[in-house]
């Protein structure tokens, strides 16, 4: 890896540095050597795992990344409410409840689906947390409610503020261009990286990252639900923006690739290869994955293994992106 850096990129990482961020994560995730899962693998690369699941705040998982950013323009202009989407069991409805308290904010959460009764796993969080929780029927009424209800809150004289689906917008998507200078600093860089990909902001500030640091290593983004392309498309323009707001017009190619065979049934549904990825994981390193995200991104990552797609000498990294509490939905 060479150590120079064209200028505009070392100008780049000192305007990420220079963001503001509400601190939630403290201390880096710890990234440790995967060795038994090596061996059942029979795997000739070295493995290696990101435990952002085990960010103490909150349950962790990688949208606290997002949220430092988000929460704190949201603070920076004001606000005392923070509005978001998301389903039942949603990771991001909880991180962002949980902001909401650790900052003395309120919440609003618009969840598509029915209240658990009793209400379990992210439901229950979000319920303890404080959050005021508004239930609609479908994905599809999602922006309406949201828009509904920032007005309805500006009427009742609060100040919303309100965060997309995942937070993945350019600004949180810098928790993760940011995310990979703690890496480097941890072990180096790998030589490829493989997480779980949904609304995509993770996707492009890991792709951002590398970019940022002038990194070789190939950034892959495995599917949870949606067409890879339009994944892609997704993460480049949350790319485009990151560029705009580092200055760093380069960071719009940033390269990366998406995978949507792993998908199965849908969003959700465990399949085949996922289930025995998360027994796995669990057997060999006593690590949890869940079935919506984790498990079959980790699937992917075992296949790829199998199929020998990283060379004996690699290092490959597992971004362990949460998720863990969806376990006990
Ligand atoms: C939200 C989420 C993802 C997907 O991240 P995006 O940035 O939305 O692509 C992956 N894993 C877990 C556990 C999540 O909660």
């Amino acid at each position: 890896m060479s150590v120079a850096r064209p200028s505009t990129h070392r100008a780049a990482l000192e305007r990420l540095d220079a963001f503001q961020r509400s601190s939630l994560i403290g201390a880096p995730s710890p990234v440790e050597e995967m060795g038994r899962l090596r061996a059942a693998l029979g795997a000739a690369p070295r493995l290696w795992v990101k435990r952002d699941d085990a960010i103490p705040f909150a349950f962790g998982g990688n949208k606290t990344r997002k949220l430092e950013f988000v929460v704190a323009e949201a603070m920076a202009a004001g606000a005392d409410t923070l509005v978001t989407v998301g389903g039942v069991q949603s990771n991001h409805a909880r991180a962002t409840a949980a902001a909401a308290a650790r900052f003395g904010l309120r919440c609003h959460l618009i969840i598509n689906g029915q209240r658990p009764d009793p209400p379990r796993a992210n439901a229950l969080l979000d319920e303890l947390l404080g959050a005021t929780i508004e239930y609609i029927p479908s994905r599809e009424a999602r922006d309406a409610a949201l828009s509904g209800a920032v007005e309805r809150l500006r009427a009742e004289g609060r100040r919303p503020h309100a965060i997309p689906l995942g937070a993945s917008t350019p600004l949180g998507a810098l928790g993760f261009a940011r995310a990979i200078g703690e890496l480097v600093a941890q072990t180096g860089a790998p030589d490829v990286i493989v997480h779980a990909a949904s609304s995509a902001g993770t996707l492009a500030g890991l792709a951002a990252g590398c970019a940022l640091h002038a990194l070789p290593t190939q950034v892959i983004g495995v599917s949870a639900d949606d067409p890879a392309a339009y994944i892609t498309a997704h993460a480049r323009e949350i790319l485009t923006g990151i560029a705009g707001l580092l200055g760093a017009p380069g960071v719009a190619q940033a390269k990366f690739e998406v995978d949507d065979a792993f998908v199965g049934d849908g969003y959700g549904v465990p399949s085949a290869a996922s289930r025995e990825a998360q027994q796995l994981a669990a057997r060999t390193e006593a690590i949890f994955v869940d079935h919506t995200y984790t498990a079959k991104a980790l699937a992917a990552f075992i296949a790829y293994v199998r199929a020998g797609r990283f060379a004996p000498g690699a290092t490959a990294l597992f971004w362990h992106t949460g998720g863990q509490v969806g376990l006990f939905a």
